[in-house]
């Protein structure tokens, strides 16, 4: 009987479900989007209740388009967005606040604060990141402190913390009936709550954000050993699949993209963006404003680490034209707008909406566009748009070869942005080195089910799932190294333009 692979990729706009087979080809998919919440400026949250329901409507509408049943998948992975911070009751299930989303900026307070005592370096030097809004502690502290009865129920053991991939397995194997309750070491990396050399909940860590260490999942390997449960019959798939994968949807985006190797990077440009290096098993101590992370763990395997350029505002960048500007239907608008003009007309825009992160990471900054004058039109700020996309890469991509010593020979990209032609021709010419997209362009989902097939036995090792990856396209720089110096230059003011602009 042929099987196959299930992924499910919780995602900060929709949740997807996708079918691979044994050849890492899709078989099916299905993709559900979730409401935004946005009750204040900096405020962004998603309903935990929703996001389950999207997660079931997809599993089983997914089956249903091939007519496979619970019996043809062999295991199912997860990878989820990453930081993003729920908090709910074991014994009824029910949230005791919206999910906290990683772009939420309402705990700048309590990031700015464990700087100015000098907590950052203890948080950098143990978690490999440094105390900003992004990451869950802080958004766990809020809701004890700001909602109701959580912190006694916390103590008392009925109040549990997770990130999103926590949560969907906690519902995915009974909920309250014996929902298990872990979370993988790449999800727990982005906590500022665990150790990065013990891969371990660490008490001075927890102890800086006040958390109950009971209300903490157990940490597990990304492809562990035996699986950390079974889908129950009475759930969405009406079956028990082994859930044997989960990670964060960058890391699981590494694992698509078959970067296994030391010194392999890839960029996902999606709401934001994220370029991850592997550095293998040595933790590289980031100096130039980078995030040290766990790339995966499989198995008994030690941990391989990366490097983390985050960039909080991409993708979401063209949706404000799309939403608050008004100057495009579509996102893929974006592109025959910008191509319009030659050029970017002396625009730059820097989308700093919830401050910057790397290499920067200044919640201080807010967004501008800079270098107006009357001659400009909506096609430069499409263009300026684009650019910002790749300049901020361009920023991450400089310090990650700071950090490494690696230069960067080719860059593997994939994420919705990609669709856009114009915007990787502009990438491989501010970066000046070819960028190369893979036939898969789904590799977060695909990570996942590579996760998941290695932990069962389905796909034999890694070098397996290497002969899988084939190129699609790929764009070669065309700039000149004055015309790529100066631009870039200018960028470089655009940004000093947006720092120190509100109180933190
Ligand atoms: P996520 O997983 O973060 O939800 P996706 O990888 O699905 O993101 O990508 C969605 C993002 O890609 C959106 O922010 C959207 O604006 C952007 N996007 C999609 N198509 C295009 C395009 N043709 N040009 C530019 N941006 C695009």
């Amino acid at each position: 009987m042929t099987q196959y692979i299930g992924a499910i990729d919780q995602g900060t706009t929709s949740t997807r479900f996708m079918i691979f087979d044994q050849a890492g080809a899709e078989v099916a998919r299905h993709q559900l989007e979730h409401e935004q919440i946005m009750p204040k400026a900096g405020w962004v949250e998603h309903d935990p209740i929703e996001i389950w329901e999207r997660t079931s409507s997809v599993l089983q509408n997914g089956l249903r388009k091939k007519n496979l049943k619970a019996g043809d998948l062999a295991a199912l992975g997860i990878t989820n967005q990453r930081e993003t911070t729920v908090v709910w009751n074991k014994n009824t299930g029910r949230p005791y606040y919206n999910a906290i989303v990683w772009q939420d900026t309402r705990t700048d307070r309590i990031a700015s604060a464990l700087e100015r005592s000098g907590a950052g370096d203890t948080i950098r030097e143990k978690a490999g990141i440094p105390p900003a809004t992004y990451f869950a502690a802080g958004k766990a502290q809020w809701i004890l402190e700001n909602v109701d009865g959580v912190r006694a129920d916390a103590e008392n053991g009925d109040a549990l913390f997770g990130t999103i991939d926590t949560w969907v397995i906690w519902n995915l194997t009974g909920g309250v009936d014996g929902g298990v309750h872990v979370t993988d070491v790449t999800n727990a990396s982005r906590t500022m709550l665990m150790n990065l050399e013990t891969l371990d909940w660490d008490d001075e860590l927890i102890a800086l954000f006040d958390i109950p260490k009971q209300m903490l999942p157990k940490i597990v390997p990304s492809s562990p050993t035996e699986p950390y449960g079974h889908t129950t019959r009475t759930g969405p798939l009406a079956g028990e699949v082994p859930i044997a994968s989960a990670l964060g949807d960058q890391q699981a985006a590494m694992v698509g993209q078959v970067c296994f190797s030391p010194g392999q990077a890839k960029n996902t440009y999606g709401t934001g963006n994220f370029l991850l290096l592997n550095t293998g098993e040595k933790l590289v101590r980031s100096k130039n404003g980078l995030l040290t992370t766990v790339c995966y763990q499989f198995g008994d395997k030690p941990p391989v680490y990366a490097l983390e350029g985050s960039i909080a505002v991409t993708g979401s960048a063209v949706q404000w034209l799309r939403d608050q500007l008004g100057i495009i239907s579509g996102a893929a608008q974006s592109e025959s707008l910008a191509r319009e003009v030659p050029d970017n007309g002396g625009v730059y825009f820097v989308p700093a909406f919830s401050g910057l992160f790397a290499p920067y990471w200044r919640s201080d900054a807010r967004g501008a566009i800079v270098g107006l004058s009357r001659f400009n039109n909506n096609a430069h700020i499409a263009r300026a748009t684009l650019e910002a996309i790749c300049y901020q890469s361009r920023d991450v991509a400089d310090a990650m070869e700071k950090d490494s010593g690696v230069k960067l020979e080719v860059l593997r990209v994939d994420g919705g942005v990609t669709a856009n032609s114009l915007c990787m021709q502009i990438q491989s010419d501010v970066l000046g080195i070819p960028v190369s997209r893979p036939v898969v362009a789904e590799t977060t989902a695909l990570g996942a089910a590579y996760a998941a097939g290695l932990s069962t036995g389905f796909w034999k090792n890694t070098e397996e799932l290497e002969t899988h990856w084939k190129e699609e396209s790929r764009w070669e720089p065309h700039w000149t190294q004055e015309e790529r110096a100066d631009y870039y230059g200018r960028w470089q003011k655009a940004v000093t333009r947006t720092l120190d602009w509100v109180d933190v």
